[in-house]
């Protein structure tokens, strides 16, 4: 058994996005850490001002990769151009193939009160960046929590754990887990990873040791060789997500909301796109 040690650890960038929402970039899109391939950017919203998100994120377009809104707390509607329309409740996720393309607006669902959660960005390789657009959206209720020794809670998005827990969405190409563990204080989780993946760790509530290192929330570490995750729980209570993935290995050709592997590419989207094409 080789731990994955921390390579490195961010609090993240505030910044604001869409018609100004606030929101703090822990990951990629220029912000303090750079993309984690197959992992393009994390944004992550934490407000219980109406102000900081009423905005929302009106109509705007996206191809080439898989867009995934993990909602903590708070409510999200999303409408797209293909007729898809659905609210993202709390707990619930929402994972978006953008393929070749789509334009939708994500605008809060409520006037008050606290809207938390996460926004990550998956890149799609090569030859699925003009595949359909899809969505793969659940509720809390069908996502799985696997209980473990010493109350500790794991609830299973994406993929699957070592003890056979197999969460409803799955990406072909990038083979991800997306774990969001609860641990009471002092409470050790470990998991096998293979040594293939690319791991980070989001602690967003409380603080973890991370292979001898403690992240207090909000802070996002990316770990390094090995073959097995280790958290526990220091000072309290806590709670991390677990992300992993396959590598694409590609060349990204990055432009705002398109995410191809050439300039062409991207000169070609914006047409597209210009062109009402998606
Ligand atoms: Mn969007």
């Amino acid at each position: 058994m080789d731990v994955r040690g921390v390579v490195r650890t961010t609090r993240g960038i505030q910044t604001s996005d869409g018609a100004g929402v606030r929101l703090r970039r822990l990951m990629g899109g220029g912000g303090a850490v750079p993309s984690i391939d197959p992992f393009l950017m994390l944004d992550f919203f934490d407000t219980p001002n109406a102000s900081d998100y009423l905005a929302g994120f009106p109509e705007h377009p996206h191809r080439g990769f898989e867009t995934v809104t993990y909602m903590l707390n708070g409510r999200m509607r999303h409408r797209d151009n293909h007729g898809g329309e659905g609210v993202i409740e709390p707990g619930g996720v929402q994972w978006m193939t953008a393929g070749r393309g789509v334009v939708h607006s994500e605008m809060p669902e409520q006037t008050e009160g606290l809207m938390r959660g996460f926004q990550l960005w998956v890149n799609l390789p090569a030859r699925l960046k003009m595949t359909a657009p899809a969505y793969q959206e659940h509720g809390a209720e069908r996502m799985p929590v696997e209980e473990r020794e010493a109350g500790v809670r794991v609830k299973v998005i994406a993929g699957q754990t070592s003890l056979g827990t197999r969460g409803p969405i799955s990406a072909e190409a990038t083979q991800p887990i997306y774990f969001d563990i609860e641990l009471p204080q002092g409470a050790e989780f470990t998991e096998p990873v293979a040594a293939d993946r690319a791991v980070f760790v989001v602690v967003h509530a409380g603080q973890v040791d991370v292979a001898g290192q403690v992240i207090e929330a909000v802070g996002l570490s990316q770990l390094g060789a090995g073959d097995t995750v280790r958290l526990r729980a220091v000072g309290g209570p806590a709670r991390a997500l677990l992300i992993a993935g396959k590598p694409l290995n590609e060349a990204v050709a990055w432009y705002g909301p398109f995410v191809m592997n050439t300039h062409a590419e991207i000169v070609q989207a914006i047409e597209d796109y210009q062109a009402g094409r998606f």
